[in-house]
């Protein structure tokens, strides 16, 4: 199966409006006939001017949270269909900053996933391990958990679009990564994973990013792994030149 790698930039808590809009509206220009599709995460912010900076581009929209609930009394809290107004294609899911820092569950990522697949919105669903837990060989249990857990319940005709991103705890913002070896070894279990659980051809289909201090320089060996459909990018995705090395090493 031919996957379109993805290389999605995840700007985290950066950027102004003015900035970020600056951002991608030069990441259109210099990626323009990339093989591989890009995306970008601001805050939510700029979603809307930013969409509109990318009226038209071939770099598609995501946001970085959801709430789970489409409307009602839930102060501070962003929908999944205010999302789609705005035209965010995608929206990262369960990122290990969320997981860590604000009480993301694997319940909580199954609710944003539903109510993203609802309004048509791809999730970006993180899965990772702790250093801990890689010390003690437990980072495929860990792994093939959460997405078991994320998707549990969800009809696999209703999962079209998920991508997941493998993204090791340890690996985020460190500049350690997991090596090219290593990493694919996860994504070929996750993929037998699916397999096993939602048949062969939604495995084959589905994009596995690799996430975790991702940079110009080693992009391309770990983007030519068989199993890694492209990357999650963090830190490296708010420097122009970075990303686009980036995007260039995506085949
Ligand atoms: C991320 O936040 O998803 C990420 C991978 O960050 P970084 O590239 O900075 O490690």
């Amino acid at each position: 199966m031919n996957r379109r790698k993805l290389i999605a930039g995840n700007w985290k808590l950066h950027n102004t409006v003015r900035e970020a809009v600056a951002l991608a509206t030069a990441l259109h220009e210099r990626t323009a006939g990339s093989l591989a599709e890009v995306a970008v995460a601001p805050v939510f912010t700029a979603l809307s001017s930013v969409a509109a900076a990318l009226a038209d581009s071939h770099v598609a929209l995501s946001a970085q949270d959801v709430y789970w609930e489409n409307k009602g009394a839930f102060t501070g809290q962003v929908s999944a269909p205010l999302l789609k107004d705005v035209g965010c294609a995608y929206c990262i899911v369960g990122h290990s900053e969320r997981r860590q820092l604000f009480g993301e569950s694997d319940e909580t990522v199954r609710k944003k996933l539903r109510a993203l697949l609802a309004v048509g919105i791809r999730p970006i669903l993180c899965v990772g391990e702790s250093l801990e837990q890689r010390e003690q060989d437990a980072t495929l249990g860990v792994v093939s958990g959460q997405v078991s857990a994320g998707l549990a319940g969800i009809a696999t005709k209703d999962l079209a679009g998920l991508v997941i991103a493998y993204e090791p705890v340890w690996a985020i913002g460190t500049g350690k990564t997991a090596s090219p070896v290593d990493a694919q070894a996860v994504h070929g279990a996750l993929r037998a994973q699916l397999s096993y659980e939602r048949g062969a051809e939604f495995a084959a289909a589905v994009r596995i990013l690799y996430g975790g201090s991702v940079k110009a320089d080693n992009a391309a060996q770990l983007l030519s792994q068989p199993d890694i459909d492209g990357a999650l990018v963090g830190g490296a995705s708010l420097v122009l030149e970075q990303f686009v090395a980036i995007v260039a090493a995506a085949r």
